[in-house]
């Protein structure tokens, strides 16, 4: 149920390159995370961009993004750059409309700093099938330059980002410092 990149971008990359073809659509917030259209437009695919409201995404306006074309759904929680998190009421109502084959990616780079987890990384990925929630270790840990991110998500999921990971993504310094962080 673990995925690890060369940082938590890899992943992103990884995970357009696994699921994202021509005429595919991804659907995300506007603004997010700017790495998100990039890899979405370098797949052939088209980024859905979804209005924030009051600087938070929108689960309904999001929903109404989704079509028959959608793979993909981008939620970065709390929202970089807005600095916001969805509440538990909105992930309620984005999680019961949103397609079971629609890959959800919850981006928790910042989830560190949040007083409480608007979504518990493992159980959240694991109960809903088709969902992978991404952290990394270089924001809180401040290990930018070393280069370590995971990923949590059913197995399924997990194999079929492995088919495209290239081997050795993780450097043994950026796992030793990785480590060295948590015990910290
Ligand atoms: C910083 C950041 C990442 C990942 O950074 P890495 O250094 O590649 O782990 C991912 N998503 C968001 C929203 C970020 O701000």
């Amino acid at each position: 149920n673990v995925v690890l990149g060369h940082g938590s971008n890899d992943l992103v990359g990884i995970l357009a390159e696994a699921i994202l073809e021509s005429g595919d659509e991804a659907v995300m917030a506007d603004p997010s995370f700017s790495l998100y259209p990039l890899v979405t437009k370098l797949r052939g695919a088209k980024p859905e961009l979804v209005p924030v409201r009051d600087f938070t995404h929108d689960p309904h306006a999001m929903l109404s993004a989704v079509t028959a074309r959608t793979r993909v759904m981008f939620v970065c929680d709390p929202n970089n750059p807005t600095g916001t998190a969805m509440s538990r009421d909105a992930w309620g109502a984005l999680l019961a409309g949103l397609p079971d084959d629609v890959l959800l990616v919850v981006d928790q780079a910042y989830g560190e700093y949040m007083d409480e987890r608007g979504v518990d990384a493992v159980p959240a990925s694991i109960a809903r099938p088709n969902t992978l929630v991404l952290r990394t270790m270089s924001k809180i840990y401040g290990l930018a330059s070393l280069r370590f991110g995971y990923g949590f998500g059913d197995a399924q999921t997990i194999e079929l980002l492995n088919r495209v990971r290239l081997p050795f993504n993780v450097s043994r310094p950026a796992a030793v410092g990785a480590m060295g962080a948590l015990d910290d």
